[in-house]
């Protein structure tokens, strides 16, 4: 395994659910190939802010995105920022408002769907805006931005896991079935990515509640799962709970770039 990094962040996983139904992701536990950890969200436990927590490492009330209609530029030096100072390749097939957060604000369609070569923080981008664009096609987007440029990190999010948790609650079968459906493209491209070198997070953001919500304190809201795939980690289960601004200056250290001044210093249980 080299120092790439494929950094996969499901929006809207809740730790239960992770576990309860991602078999593909378990069995590499069980093969001693994987970890889990839990994580437990920042707060406020929402999408934009959580972005900038897991990209940047810095809690809302320095980052300033307090809320999803927080539309503009980060002010942060986020893992595309670090990537690109330390010579390193960056791509991301994500959800438009990573693409506000790091490149430019507001999304234009006409104009950003696609970004590649670019001279700003994210170098390779193919944005999506709708929370139904598939999850399928999302992984094959970011696929194809693996083989065409061979990225040292791949940022990768998708969205419908949290679509239907707000459209069914997380207390649903169509949550439930979606999750074991990312698991299986999981299941289908994950070991192509580790044959090619790829270390690999698969993380979320926030969780869902019985409302079809998220945003508050409950462990529904705030427990996320970590998977890790790395040589530089003892694998197995651990019940050590991570908090999620260690996730940032984890990555760094996946990468073996230097983290930012405003990270946290990392205290990851079980490094190597
Ligand atoms: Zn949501």
């Amino acid at each position: 395994m080299s120092n790439k990094l494929a950094f996969i962040m499901l929006d809207g996983l809740r730790y239960d659910t992770a576990v309860s139904q991602m078999g593909y992701l378990h069995h590499l536990i069980e093969m001693g190939k994987a970890s889990r950890f839990k994580v437990k969200s920042e707060l406020p436990s929402l999408s934009r802010p959580l972005y900038e927590v897991l990209l940047t490492g810095t809690p809302v009330f320095k980052n300033g995105i307090t809320s999803n209609q927080t539309v503009r530029l980060s002010h942060e030096e986020s893992l595309f920022h670090l990537t690109k100072k330390a010579g390193l390749k960056n791509a991301t097939a994500s959800y438009f408002w990573v693409s506000e957060l790091y490149n430019s604000a507001p999304f234009h369609p006409v104009t950003d769907r696609i970004q590649l070569n670019t001279e700003k923080a994210i170098q390779h981008g193919i944005f999506y805006w709708e929370d139904h664009y598939p999850d399928s096609h999302l992984f094959y987007d970011a696929n194809f931005l693996m083989d065409q440029y061979e990225p040292d990190f791949l940022y990768i999010h998708s969205m419908n896991i949290d679509n239907d948790g707000h459209l069914f609650t997380a207390d649903s079968k169509e949550y439930r079935n979606r999750v074991i459906a990312v698991d299986i493209l999981l299941a289908n491209i994950l070991p192509k990515w580790m044959e090619a070198g790829y270390q690999i997070i698969v993380t979320a953001d926030h969780g869902m509640n019985r409302d079809g919500q998220h945003g508050g304190t409950t462990a529904a809201d705030r427990d996320v799962p970590l998977f890790i795939i790395t040589d530089k980690l003892k694998h197995g289960m651990y019940e050590e709970v991570i908090p999620q601004l260690q996730i940032a200056p984890l990555a760094c250290e996946l990468l073996n770039i230097q983290p930012s001044s405003a990270m946290q210093k990392l205290s990851f249980p079980k490094l190597k």
